[in-house]
């Protein structure tokens, strides 16, 4: 193990690693559990009351933290709410705390929220009905990122099993709002005691190293509407869409140049992403479209701020709005959810160097650290708290599209490497009694 970890005995060692095994039913049990909350944005509650259950069967007292949007209206992490915060929406957390501290704190965070189904019909078993085959657990949210949830849940359910709990403050915390703006997330860290550490087990076994900050925009073009027979003297607000496109195109082809590459984006073929990912807009088959609204994520690189990023999307929709081919309409663009910051997470921390350790004394392989094309929750400690943090969770594929899977072989073994990541990081005392 590191320099980073504390030595464990190697009884304890073997009996926490034995427990993980021993609780590979209750794994499985607990993540269909959760998947069959349909955890979508708005709809967190029963997850969320079904969270609370848990950490009480494990023996903790968990507390409702909420999102509070005008108490943290002044914090640089806030991003715009797409909905209110509804008091069954508050965020979960749960704290240990040791009879005598020996080790430094620790947070394991996951959030609750999935997102959209896609096309309900394409996916091979319902995607809110846990289906197991072949070794994989199936559904929306099983490994983006349910399962890292029940990791770090039976992480902690092991040590007690094996007779032992952490020697140190170990938080524990399920939030929402992780894939629309992160504000469960930034509430929790405001609400609780600055941690040594943040871990989220977000999936993939490699070492987080690096992620892009994201904003989110809606642009409205409000075209000209007529009858379709004088299509002409018109202008389809869907089809103008097609000039903002171009527009924005040509913005992303810009920002993955090679000059504007952070380092630890270097090798990497096409980091900053401009997806649209959502377009109403239209009213008939035979009227000419008045209002098309699209939704989209623009992508960020680390150490170009996402308040810049706002100002770029505000000066392309002002010269989208002067193009001579939509004269006569209006392009309004509005800022909800994402105003996030890339954020890089060195592969020398400790939290990084002790998780790896973990993963090399479990596997004999080491972790491959990884700069990502998205973002995850572990921004706000590293870039307002000052709190080391990264990710290392299950591997599954299919996150965000159609038949999700998570590896149930996967979810085991990081159960093991955060065992053993509690255990020499926190250290660890006898259960009492
Ligand atoms: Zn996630």
């Amino acid at each position: 193990m590191s320099d980073s970890l504390l030595p464990i005995d190697p009884g304890a060692k073997r009996a926490i690693l034995q427990a993980v095994e021993g609780l590979q039913a209750r794994s499985t049990e607990t993540l269909s559990r959760l998947v069959r909350h349909p955890s979508l944005l708005g709809d967190e509650a029963s997850c969320l009351a079904d969270m609370a259950e848990i950490y009480g069967e494990l023996g903790l007292s968990p507390r409702r933290v909420g999102v509070d949007p005008a108490a943290l209206a002044d914090h640089p992490g806030l991003s715009p709410p797409l909905i209110p915060y509804a008091a069954g929406r508050d965020n979960v957390v749960a704290i240990h705390t040791p009879r005598e501290r020996l080790g430094r704190s620790l947070m394991l965070q996951g959030h609750i929220d999935v997102v959209p189904v896609g096309a309900a019909d394409l996916w091979t078993t319902p995607p809110f009905e846990p289906s197991v085959r072949d070794g994989r657990l199936y559904g929306r949210g099983a490994c983006d990122m349910k399962a890292g949830v029940v990791s770090y849940l039976m992480a902690y359910a092991a040590l007690r099993e094996a007779g032992f709990q952490p020697a140190a403050e170990l938080q524990m915390a399920a939030v929402i709002e992780e894939e629309c703006t992160g504000n469960g997330a930034l509430a929790v860290m405001q609400a609780l005691p600055k941690p040594d550490a943040c871990l989220i087990p977000e999936p993939g076994q490699r070492l987080l190293t690096a992620e892009v900050g994201v904003v989110w925009a809606w642009v409205t073009v409000t075209g000209k509407p007529v009858h379709v027979s004088q299509k002409l003297s018109g202008i389809n607000a869907i089809e103008a869409a097609y000039i903002v496109s171009e527009a924005f195109r040509a913005y992303e082809a810009r920002m993955n140049e090679a000059d504007r590459r952070h380092p630890a984006y270097a090798g990497h073929n096409h980091p900053i992403n401009v997806n649209f990912g959502t377009i109403e807009g239209g009213e008939w088959n035979s009227s000419v479209a008045t209002r098309a609204r699209i939704g989209m994520r623009v992508g960020v690189m680390p150490g170009y701020s996402c308040r810049d990023t706002k100002a770029d999307i505000e000066a392309l929709v002002a010269k989208v709005a002067a193009d001579p081919r939509l004269a006569g309409t209006t392009v309004d663009v509005q800022f909800r959810g994402f105003m996030a910051d890339g954020a890089i997470f060195p592969a020398s921390q400790s939290i990084s160097q002790a998780i790896s350790a973990c993963h090399r004394d479990l596997t004999g392989e080491t972790l491959q650290p990884t700069a990502m094309h998205a973002l995850t929750d572990a921004r706000f400690y590293t870039l307002y708290q000052g709190t080391e943090a990264t990710c290392y969770g299950p591997e599954g594929e299919n996150i965000h599209g159609i038949d999700e899977w998570v590896d149930l072989a996967s979810v085991t073994d990081v159960t093991k490497a955060l065992a053993l990541l509690i255990a020499g990081w926190c250290g660890l005392e006898k259960v009492s009694g």
